[in-house]
């Protein structure tokens, strides 16, 4: 009689040349944030012929879904991304949580019933939108109600149990003035993009007066129509970010003043959308993070001492909404990238060289192993299960 984890790890080779097709075609068929329809229909077709019960559109969305299999009373999530990077594709190598996801899911699955477990994949879209993502909407509708804890692994050039996950919010701001001829008649219009340059100044003097762990960040996305017309609208957006969403929050307010102050300096109204659902920080669960980091290294994974880069190299992520409302794990994974870095063309590169699909095989097999681990150890299954029903709503 195999083992779990050795029932696992068949069930997994099985799947893995399929696995490995899925991150390839999702990788070359790139969709944006909410537009997933291709990634969204190849994983539940691949969840449906390998068992699952699955539901598409599920929580107002058409491109989320839940894939059910096993029938045991503790439930387990494992989260699906699968949206690209706007200009540069799969950057962050969300084809490879895709395909680590379905994959973890069908090897548990496998097991599911003797160990006393429900396998519930989600897809949840448009990680990287930076507000109202897929995850918070999910939990919002009721997505992941009843789950007792939920895990998802994301590549990156290193391997790490516990990653940095710091709150964050993206917002728009436009502001409104009036053309008019820039030579001829300059002294009727009102300089949007003066608003804009005034906003940038005041952010920049106000780096002196923030956390260290603040982050703020942004591009320009519309800066006028031609130099001979005083430019009457512009357009930006931000990201602010904080070690946690009670520092966002004052973060926001000092923020929201510099760009006030680009209004109130050049006559433009100012308008600010979005940043109204933020991304929050990652509770991680320690204990599993250490059941996953175990059954990796298991597979020959190294975790490598970062030293003072553990606290600096600090991202943000809808899951981080997730691990409040239950407990949850978010690792990193080494697709040996180096020196390329998430959000850069090199990495998108490197999201389908072997070094990528080995490490499907890993992190899905990693998080199989880590689900035979939870429910087996009779205090963390205890413990998870022990969760009274108004923690189970989120
Ligand atoms: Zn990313
Ligand atoms: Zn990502």
């Amino acid at each position: 009689m195999p083992t779990p984890k050795q029932a696992a790890q068949e069930r997994l080779k099985s799947a893995g040349p399929g696995l490995i097709g899925l991150s390839h075609r999702i990788h070359a068929k790139p969709e944006l944030g909410f537009e997933e329809e291709h990634a969204s229909a190849w994983l539940c077709e691949m969840l449906d012929a390998a068992g699952f019960k699955v539901e598409n559109g599920v929580a107002g969305l058409p491109t989320a879904f839940i894939a059910r299999a096993g029938t045991g009373p503790l439930h387990i999530g494992i989260c699906a991304e699968y949206d690209c990077l706007p200009a540069i594709g799969h950057a962050c190598g969300h084809n490879l949580i895709a395909s680590m996801s379905a994959g973890a899911g069908i090897a548990a699955a496998k097991i599911a019933d003797d160990l006393g477990v429900t396998i519930v994949v989600l897809g949840t879209p448009a990680e990287e939108v930076g507000n109202a993502s897929g995850k918070i909407l999910m939990l919002e509708r009721g997505a992941f109600d009843g789950l007792h804890a939920a895990m998802m692994v994301h590549p990156a050039p290193f391997d790490a149990a516990v990653m940095k996950i710091i709150a964050a919010s993206m917002f728009d701001v436009c502001y409104h003035g009036k053309e008019a001829h820039a030579s001829a008649f300059p002294e009727l219009g009102i300089n949007a993009a003066d608003a804009l340059t005034v906003a940038q100044t005041s952010l920049g003097l106000l780096r002196q007066h923030i956390r260290q762990t603040d982050r703020i960040h942004g591009i320009v996305t519309k800066g006028g129509d031609a130099p001979n017309i005083v430019p009457a609208h512009t357009a930006a957006r931000y990201i602010i970010r904080s070690d946690n969403l009670n520092e966002l929050e004052d973060l926001r307010g000092k923020v929201r003043r510099c760009f006030e102050a680009g209004a109130l300096a050049t006559g433009a109204s100012l308008e600010i959308n979005g940043g109204d659902k933020a991304y929050a920080q990652m509770n991680h669960d320690l204990a599993l993070a250490a059941m996953y980091q175990r059954n990796a290294e298991a597979l020959g994974r190294k975790f490598p001492d970062l030293g003072p880069l553990r606290d600096r190299v600090a991202a943000s992520t809808d899951m981080g909404n997730v691990s409040l409302a239950m407990p949850a794990i978010h690792p990193a994974i080494s697709i040996d990238s180096l020196p390329a870095v998430n959000h850069q063309p090199e990495f998108t590169a490197a999201c389908i060289t072997p070094a990528a699909d080995r490490a499907i095989f890993d992190g899905a097999l990693s998080m199989a192993w880590t689900i035979v681990d939870l429910a087996t150890d009779p205090s963390t299954r205890a413990r998870l299960l022990a969760r009274s029903p108004d923690t189970l709503r989120s």
